[in-house]
């Protein structure tokens, strides 16, 4: 598979390249140059398969020949060791449930692949290799734990100061080691800036060996197709499900709508936002206005002009009458999640964290002007790591999983740097 550059002005580059260099040089977006259509038989026959089977079979075109064969099926294994259960809360609605993974994020699988992908090739490089990466919440706690001791691999992690929960905060700055956390002064929008500079930045680039474990990386996108497969495999129903799912930057989405022009069968796909609305007012109005982002209770979600939207804009050729039957947008406020936390735990016992709530209200506001359809949505996170938020909403006090309350224990260290390229490209210069 070769990759091109979402602003047609750089070189064509295989896995190996995309994966190394995460953003291509012209600031555009790597996206393949085909998507593979799978086998009928294959997507008939889910059941039939493993979840290691399935993901195998998804990524494998997308890497060609970049990695042999037997070391992707090791690097899928480890990525997916854990459950992706999904979980019927009413009689239309079930939740995906991806928090099942070492720091309790969807993102874990993401950074799981990319790690090892990105092992597997610094092994024939003779330099170090940065990955800059920056977090509105989770990414970062996922590619601390998935980089963590990887030889000839930095990590440095940029997050907004104030703005990621305490837990988050915790999974990003205690590793020490290779894993170097910026906390910076300011906003996600900004950290994300910051880090697309310092690409951009000749002079630092010839300096460092620079790449992105953000989602505009082929390698921690690509795989988030396959539990989209693993829930289709579940899935019950003789009409195929509607997704929603709770979108930030929006590669998560992304990834669905990839394995449904592979030709998983999906009736619908939902973004759901919380009040940052650049993506739902851009569907209503064919404006995109890229905005600041506003702090939310669902604060992975705090994006205002979503980076991995451009590949959305590809998938569907740019034409907006294609892209708004192919996904729906809604903006949730903070208000109204908190109400449906509380419902659903009242009504079904089951507890939503704020980005699944999103996610659940707008399946469920789709499910009444649609009647007959089922659906689930992605829960994206435990809601644990959002402990403060949801303790306040349902009243009670929730239990900290296995594993977890160690981290409050740890040595938490982190720099802070100012909201600016320049601070970035000195503390990056002198690293
Ligand atoms: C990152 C994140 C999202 C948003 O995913 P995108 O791919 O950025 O749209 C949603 N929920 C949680 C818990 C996240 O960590």
């Amino acid at each position: 598979m070769l990759y091109y550059s979402t602003n047609k002005s750089s070189p064509i580059v295989d896995f190996r390249q995309a994966t190394i260099h995460g953003q291509a040089p012209d600031g555009g977006l790597y996206f393949p140059e085909s998507i593979p259509v799978l086998p009928l038989e294959f997507l008939n026959n889910l059941k039939s398969f493993s979840n290691e089977e399935i993901a195998l079979k998804v990524i494998t075109p997308y890497i060609g020949d970049s990695i042999p064969l037997a070391a992707v099926r090791k690097i899928v294994n480890e990525t997916i060791n854990f459950p992706f259960p999904l979980i019927k809360i009413t009689g239309s609605i079930s939740s995906l449930e991806l928090f099942h993974g070492p720091t309790l994020a969807f993102k874990d699988v993401g950074a799981r692949f990319m790690s090892r992908c990105l092992a597997h090739f610094v092994q024939g490089l003779d330099k170090k290799i940065t990955v800059l990466v920056a977090t509105s919440g989770d990414t970062g706690g996922a590619v601390a734990s998935g980089f963590y001791d990887v030889p000839g691999i930095e990590v440095v992690i940029l997050y907004p100061a104030g703005k990621v929960s305490r837990i988050q905060e915790l999974q990003l700055t205690t590793y020490g080691n290779n894993i170097t956390a910026l906390k910076i002064n300011g906003s996600f929008d900004e950290c994300q800036q910051m880090v697309k500079q310092a690409f951009r930045d000749k002079e630092l680039n010839e300096k460092i060996f620079l790449t992105s474990a953000n989602s505009i990386n082929v390698a921690r996108w690509l795989p988030q197709q396959f539990y989209y497969f693993f829930a289709l495999k579940q899935w019950e129903e003789i009409t195929p499900p509607v997704i929603s799912v709770p979108s930030g930057n929006f590669g998560n989405v992304c990834a669905g709508l990839m394995a449904f022009r592979s030709g998983l069968p999906v009736s619908q796909f939902i973004a759901a936002c919380n009040s940052n609305n650049t993506v739902p007012e851009y569907l209503a109005t064919g404006k995109y206005n890229a905005k600041k982002a506003m702090h939310t209770i669902s604060n992975a979600m705090d994006v205002g002009d979503p980076s991995n939207f451009v590949r959305i804009l590809e998938i569907f050729g740019h034409d907006l009458s294609e892209l708004r039957h192919g996904i729906q947008s809604i903006s949730i406020d903070d208000e109204r999640t908190k109400e449906i936390i509380r419902q659903v735990y009242a009504e079904h016992q089951y507890l939503l964290d704020p980005h699944g709530a999103v996610g659940f209200l707008a399946l469920q506001n789709y499910l009444l002007e649609n009647p007959g359809k089922k659906g689930f949505f992605l829960e994206t996170a435990h809601p644990v790591k959002f402990n403060d938020v949801v303790e306040g909403v349902i009243r009670e006090k929730i239990k900290l999983p296995l594993g977890v309350e160690e981290i409050l224990y740890k040595r938490s260290s982190s720099i802070s740097v100012n909201a600016d390229s320049g601070s970035l490209r000195d503390y990056l210069a002198g690293v």
